[in-house]
């Protein structure tokens, strides 16, 4: 039997991200922009997990269909954790990537190259309406450069070289980036407590 299951997101990207992962399950997968009247979800958790299950659980409720939503950002060493939950907004909330990138350099201008290191983190959750939910959680090592470098991707991706690579998100493209990526390995890690929870959804 297909199964469907929400994407709590309007990003084309990721739901084709999943659809690739989950190629040849019998699922259907909707997005937000799918079903009528679906409201914004304020992302006001402390910590990535409690945003991604708020997103789940929320819409799980609202849709009555099993619901996967993420939450996912960079984490700093040399700036504690940040921007980390704060990181599509780090430089305001009408700001670009470009700005958000500027912030973080001019932040880590007097940082070492040795004392770079950061980390991509993506939560995924995943909730039954009225039942259970359920977090996975990926992350990316990596070290943050002093300039820009590449065209491809988006966000902090210019700025972040992923362990094992002399490359930027931004320089390696979407094809390796999705194998060892935050929200690939995130991706990877769900597939089990997918398969358990649209099998035993009544
Ligand atoms: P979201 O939770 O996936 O919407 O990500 C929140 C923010 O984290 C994005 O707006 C980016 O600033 C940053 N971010 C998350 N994933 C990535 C990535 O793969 N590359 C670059 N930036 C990312």
């Amino acid at each position: 039997m297909v199964r469907d299951l929400l994407i709590a997101t309007r990003n084309r990207k990721k739901k084709a991200e999943l659809q690739e992962i989950l190629a040849g399950w019998q699922v259907n997968l909707v997005s937000l922009d799918e079903l009528e009247g679906m409201p914004e979800v304020d992302e006001d958790g402390t910590t990535f997990a409690a945003n991604a299950l708020k997103k789940a659980r929320t819409m799980a409720e609202l849709s009555g269909m099993i619901t996967l939503a993420d939450d996912s950002g960079l984490m700093v060493d040399a700036l504690g954790g940040a921007p980390g939950i704060f990181s599509a907004r780090f430089a305001g909330p009408e700001c670009r990537d470009a700005d958000n990138n500027a912030k973080l350099l001019d932040l880590m201008h007097e940082v070492p190259e040795a004392e770079r290191t950061a980390r991509f983190v993506c939560v995924i959750a995943v909730a039954i309406p009225g039942g259970e939910a359920q977090t996975v959680q990926g992350i990316c090592e990596g070290t943050i450069i002093t300039r820009p470098r590449g065209q491809k991707g988006f966000g902090y991706d210019p700025l972040f070289i992923p362990a094992g690579f002399t490359s930027t998100f931004a320089e390696l493209g979407e094809d390796i980036k999705n194998r060892i990526s935050h929200r690939g390995r995130a991706l990877q890690a769900a597939k089990p407590l997918l398969q358990r929870l649209l099998n035993t959804e009544g």
